[in-house]
């Protein structure tokens, strides 16, 4: 049979490359878990998807009633799950005031990280029940939360701290909006957002890998300096960013590129360790590679564990 994958904020950007990459083999039916249906039936037609291999459902990872509303739904629909992409993310480098979930949390790590975190503990008894030669949940990392990269040490940089605001609810209400208990900074939430993906990819792996033989994985594609995340920034900043990294940092690589790199930690056989954060070389090969001080931190990575499932309501 073919396999199901379901890839989060697949409307646009790696995971629209992914989605195509992997429909296009034939061999799986992507379900495309996008807040706005009607973009994301676009973004499918605008690459030439078939439609026979592909399923868009609602899923807006900034309300938690959402995330079990699609849990429910995706259930329904009566197909297995063989792999889960947490891919979706927001970024907002230029905002001055924290924007908010609906369960009042701030957006960056409410969307990129609980969203994801409640999604990922509700449908792995799905991932656990599939019969496919693999399965595999895979939380897109990234290199700007990694403080061991140079990348990764452009101020403001990601640091979680205590988790004293995370602990205080990521919210308004208790002065809390920053995981660390700072102020504001939306370019430092999303990295932070970042290095909780990370750190939740490793604890899944320690808690569940031996037990349900999910392999867990993260991954950081390249620089992918085209897609939509960079929509809030300034417009001189997305003018010259791409050629940046092309010609200077030589990091970039193209949404396709990308789209494939992510659909080879989906169904390639020989990327079946679980516990890895996957980056490529120069040549295009998968390599795995070292995670930040920060992001490998077991003790920090359970007490997140612990706090988020007290935030999204499992615990
Ligand atoms: P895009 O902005 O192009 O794509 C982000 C996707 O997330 C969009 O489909 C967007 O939906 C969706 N999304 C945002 N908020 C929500 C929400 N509340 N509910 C559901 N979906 C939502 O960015 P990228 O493709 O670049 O980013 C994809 C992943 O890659 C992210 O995890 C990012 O951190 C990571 N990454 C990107 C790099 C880069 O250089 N671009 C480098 C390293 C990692 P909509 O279309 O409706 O806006």
């Amino acid at each position: 049979r073919k396999g199901t994958v379901i890839i989060t904020g697949a409307s646009s950007g790696l995971g629209l490359a992914t989605a195509k990459a992997l429909a296009d083999t034939g061999k799986w039916h992507v379900i495309m878990a996008c807040r706005n249906f009607l973009k994301a039936e676009k973004a499918a037609k605008s690459v030439a998807i078939d439609k026979e291999n592909y399923t868009v459902m609602h899923l807006d990872l900034a309300s938690l009633d959402s995330v079990r509303q699609f849990a429910d739904n995706f259930r329904q629909s009566g197909r297995p799950l063989d792999v889960l992409v947490c891919n979706a993310a927001v970024y907002l480098p230029t905002a001055k005031e924290p924007s908010y979930t609906a369960e009042g949390f701030e957006l960056s790590v409410g969307t990129n990280h609980l969203g994801h975190f409640l999604l990922a503990r509700l449908l792995l008894d799905d991932l656990k029940k599939s019969d496919y030669s693999f399965k595999r949940l895979i939380i897109v990392g990234s290199i700007t939360g990694n403080t061991n990269t140079l990348a990764g040490n452009v101020p403001p940089k990601a640091n979680l701290g205590d988790l004293r605001g995370l602990a205080g609810g990521l919210n308004r209400i208790n002065n809390s909006v920053m995981i660390d208990g700072g102020e504001f900074d939306g370019a430092k939430a999303y990295k932070d957002s970042k290095v909780c993906n990370m750190l939740a990819m490793q604890e899944f792996h320690r808690r569940y890998h031996e037990e349900t033989g999910v392999t867990f994985a993260s991954l950081y594609p390249g620089c992918i300096a085209t897609t939509g995340l960079f929509r809030e920034h300034i417009p001189l900043f997305r003018l010259l960013f791409p050629p940046f990294q092309k010609y200077i940092t030589k990091g970039y690589v193209s949404e396709e590129e990308a789209g494939k790199r992510l659909a080879q930690v989906v169904s390639d056989p020989s990327l079946e360790k679980s516990g890895v954060y996957w980056s490529w070389n120069k040549n295009s090969s998968s390599f795995e590679n070292q995670l930040s001080k920060e992001a490998s931190d077991a003790e920090k990575a359970r007490r997140l564990w612990e706090i988020s499932e007290k935030l999204v309501g499992l615990a």
